[in-house]
């Protein structure tokens, strides 16, 4: 068969790996000039750096599989990860159980409240008992007002914005759980990146799937799926000469977002009431290389309205500043509409915006540690999961046949990741093949 696979992220490389090894031959579109999507990569100091921060959870067994499958498995790392949270202008440790019991923001009684909520849900293995209320709700009758307000509802907020409260509980009881099944015995925390970055991961795919016969275009974006009788025949692309060309196709892969797909073909009210139902947050990403650390963790929660970002990772506290030219790499991340005065700031903006907050965190911070500085902005970063969302997830296969779809919206319980994204483009191709 020919199929066509529309992004060559996570989902849509995965997919076509899989085609490609099954004997099919096929071919992948990609609008951008890289592939890796959300988990692509830029060049910092002579290494490659995430354009968003990204690591592993040791039950992230997709992208492990795959990574082994390609030979590339003993890139992996796993290392301890170090945790903070900055609340009452203060910087707290929130790596361990220890750490939570120093956690001085709360009273001694909500430290321990706070352990056993997390531990009640770690054990929690039905996820559906919890479909019809939300993280907040559920939080609050649990763990009580004092540790929601101080901890969870500012976390919860920086995350979704304005939709903080109508985000269901699965998605709060999946982070729990994958969080705990990262940890040892003793509660630490360990985090995997494979040590040549993510791009390794997708780059590699993408020379296997060239190397079976099949084809990756970049900067190439599908501008219109063509259908006939109710079923996709084909594509209609745009070549980076500007360009246009029809494809043929037996089966179509589309991995777009869901406000972007209806772009690219009529469908049905039904569906399209599906695909708009869900909400995505966008991503606002500053990268900045220094030339000290700032902090001496990895991953700042900020759980304070007034900071203008809602997390500090230092990824040259997990990972050795040697591969990024001897830079300090620090990100300062935030979730927001994509309408929003964040999204649309310049990155100069941006910037002015941030840079007066950082001494909070390190007094000793100045502005001439910052050498370079780089922003990106991620528009389906995150979806937006309400209550019962089991009842509202898009199908894969679309109303038009032959055409399926595959996006971050369609994994759940568990929150987004490049390990849900690879298992979910590896079963969707299985199901494909299958006829459907
Ligand atoms: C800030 C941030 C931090 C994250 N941190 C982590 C982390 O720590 N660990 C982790 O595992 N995951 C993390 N993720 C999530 C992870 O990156 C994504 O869930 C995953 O990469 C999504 O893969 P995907 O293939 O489903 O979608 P995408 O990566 O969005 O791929 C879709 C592709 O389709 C292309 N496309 C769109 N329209 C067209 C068109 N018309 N024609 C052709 N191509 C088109 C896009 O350019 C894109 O490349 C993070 C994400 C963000 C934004």
């Amino acid at each position: 068969m020919r199929i066509g696979v529309i992004g060559a992220g996570a989902a849509g490389l995965s997919a076509a790996y899989d085609f490609a090894r099954a004997g099919h031959g096929v071919t992948v579109y990609e609008a951008a000039p890289f592939v890796g999507g959300q988990a692509s990569t830029i060049e910092v100091g002579g290494g490659r750096l995430e354009r968003g921060y990204h690591h592993l959870f040791t039950s992230d067994n997709a992208i492990l599989e795959i990574m082994d499958e390609l030979g590339i498995g003993e890139s992996m790392r796993w290392i301890p990860s170090s945790v903070g949270i900055y609340t009452d202008h203060e910087v707290y440790r929130w790596s361990t159980p220890i750490d939570l019991l120093r956690f001085s923001a709360l009273s001694f009684r909500d430290r321990i409240r706070m352990g056993m909520v997390a531990k009640k849900l770690q054990r929690m293995k039905d996820w559906r008992a919890l479909e019809d209320i939300t993280a907040a709700e559920w939080i609050r009758e649990n763990a009580g007002a004092s540790i929601y307000a101080k901890v969870w509802e500012p976390l919860l907020r920086g995350k979704f914005g304005d939709r903080f409260e109508s985000v269901a509980m699965p998605w709060f009881w999946s982070k729990i759980q994958t969080r705990f099944a990262s940890r040892d015995r003793l509660g630490r925390e360990k985090l995997g990146y494979p040590i040549n970055s993510f791009d390794e991961v997708f780059e590699t795919l993408e020379e296997r799937i060239k190397s079976m016969g099949g084809q990756v275009y970049l900067e190439t974006p599908v501008t219109n799926v063509l259908v006939e009788d109710g079923a996709a025949t084909g594509l209609r692309v745009k070549h980076p000469d500007g360009t246009e060309t029809e494809e043929n196709f037996d089966l179509i892969l589309s991995t777009v977002p869901s406000f972007a797909f209806p772009k690219l073909v009529d469908l049905p009210e039904t569906y399209l009431k599906k695909l708009g139902a869900v909400e995505y947050m966008g991503a606002v990403v500053m990268i900045l290389e220094m030339t000290h650390p700032l902090t001496d963790v990895y991953w700042m929660n900020i759980a304070d309205h007034e900071v203008p970002f809602l997390g500090l990772i230092e990824h040259t506290n997990l990972m050795p500043k040697e591969l990024y030219g001897g830079s300090n790499v620090l990100y300062l991340t935030n979730y927001v509409e994509r309408q929003s005065e964040l999204f649309l700031m310049s990155d100069e903006e941006l910037l002015e915006v941030y840079a007066p907050w950082l001494p909070r965190f390190n007094p000793a911070f100045e502005r001439s540690w910052i050498t370079r500085v780089h922003v990106n902005r991620v528009s389906a970063a995150q979806p937006v999961i309400g209550t019962n969302y089991s009842q509202h997830i898009p199908e894969h296969q679309t109303p038009v046949s032959k055409l399926f779809l595959a996006n971050t919206t369609q994994i759940y319980p568990e929150d987004r990741g490049t390990n849900y994204s690879i298992q979910m483009g590896r079963e969707i191709a299985a199901t494909m093949l299958r006829g459907g």
